[in-house]
């Protein structure tokens, strides 16, 4: 399917509602049935029908045939935040006495679902550095369930080999799961390399706009109904018939605003790697990082999210610098339309802070929709402000 088709047409269904262009809110909790035999057989299969707004909706329908089109997946379930799509995911793959095995410092929220919740049902986890795939074939055990990625990750983006990891686990029948909110399926379409499961914080590039928390977990058929069936509908937290409506809002200029700043990043990365201040700047498809051959296999682009290092010998210069940016927000999340930043010792209590440990001089920055001179003209008169 073209991916303009997929936006701007797939699924649509035009013709149910007035030829309307832009797609109803189907604002309703519950559907009526015309006959007890109708409502039986919803009854009896939910998922094949409109029955109750926790499990299907129109308008969410709509969003989840054009974003399982997007991953190159049969279908998908649209959550009401990324998190939500992560715990349902790992949720549905285990059971008491399950091991997972995840790349180490997974984002947060999964962190805390593998060291908190799932060791009070038995689950445990091993992490290791993902970067080499024999540390998962070392890691395997008879009750390894999950193999959980996130490539890159989104602080210092370090990528796993997806393919050789998908052929891996099922050779030993572990389920993959993948987080891709970095990459979106614009610029990684992990199912198509095998993997099994792909979600995506849709609060990030498909929203756009800063206004919606939301995630997207897509698979087979035969899974995503399956956790329909269970986990989806159990924990309720599908996304609501407006929030489906911003996405689908969003998704029509996804493509050219993942082009607008991979092109706005580029420039802003040159300003940063000549700047003297900068000691390093950490992008996956810059020439110089690391696992860019993997990068450039794997991910057909990059987007927004960097991180640069700073020549700062105190925590206050790193404050300072921060503290006088006038545009760039200081906010979490990204992937909407506004330069954000996050410096890493904002994590950290002051009194910890070690200049010689690179990583507290680290500040990861997300690049938006502006134009790049405006971006760099804040940068710019911050670094001046810390070089007096
Ligand atoms: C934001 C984010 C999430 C969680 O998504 P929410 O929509 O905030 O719940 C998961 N993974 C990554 C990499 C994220 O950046």
């Amino acid at each position: 399917m073209d991916l303009s088709y997929i936006i701007n047409e797939y699924a649509e269904g035009r013709e149910n509602y007035f030829n309307a262009v832009a797609p109803p809110i189907i604002q309703t909790s519950n559907f009526a049935f015309k006959t007890v035999d109708a409502l039986r057989k919803s009854f009896e299969d939910e998922y094949s029908t409109y029955l109750y707004s926790r499990g299907l909706n129109p308008t969410v329908d709509m969003l989840r045939k054009k974003l399982a089109a997007l991953d190159g997946a049969e279908d998908c379930l649209v959550f009401n935040s990324g998190a939500a799509a992560i715990f349902a995911s790992v949720l549905a793959n285990v059971k008491s006495g399950s091991h997972i095995i995840s790349v180490k410092n997974p984002y947060t929220w999964a962190k805390k679902l593998f060291e908190i919740i799932l060791p009070k049902f038995g689950v445990t986890h091993t992490y290791v550095d993902g970067t080499d795939t024999e540390n998962f074939a070392n890691a395997i055990t008879p009750n390894t369930a999950i193999i959980y990625l996130e490539s890159p990750n989104s602080f210092t983006y370090e990528l796993q080999d997806l393919q050789a990891i998908a052929a891996l686990a099922k050779q030993h029948y572990i389920v993959t799961i993948i987080d891709n909110s970095y990459c979106t399926p614009i610029y990684q379409k992990p199912i198509t390399l095998g993997i099994d499961l792909a979600l995506q914080s849709a609060t990030k590039y498909i929203s756009g706009h800063s206004d919606v928390v939301a995630g997207v977990l897509s698979g087979s058929k035969a899974m995503i109904e399956r956790i329909f069936n269970s986990e989806y509908n159990t924990i309720g937290s599908g996304i609501q018939p407006f929030n489906a409506w911003l996405l689908l809002r969003g998704l029509r200029t996804l493509p050219m605003r993942l082009e607008r700043i991979t092109n706005t990043t580029k420039t802003v990365i040159a300003y940063l790697e000549q700047h003297p201040l900068v000691e390093e700047v950490l992008f996956p498809l810059s020439p110089n990082f690391p696992q860019y051959e993997l990068a450039r296999q794997q991910m057909t682009g990059g987007c927004g999210l960097l991180t640069f290092t700073i020549k700062a010998n105190t925590i206050q210069q790193i404050e300072t610098f921060c503290d006088n940016l006038q545009h760039i927000l200081m906010a979490v999340s990204w992937g909407g339309y506004e330069s954000l930043i996050i410096p890493k010792c904002a994590g950290l209590p002051q009194a910890s802070f070690n200049a010689e440990d690179k990583s507290h001089r680290m500040l990861r920055l997300y690049v938006g929709l502006e134009d790049a001179d405006y971006i760099i003209k804040d940068l710019d008169q911050a670094f001046k402000i810390i070089n007096l």
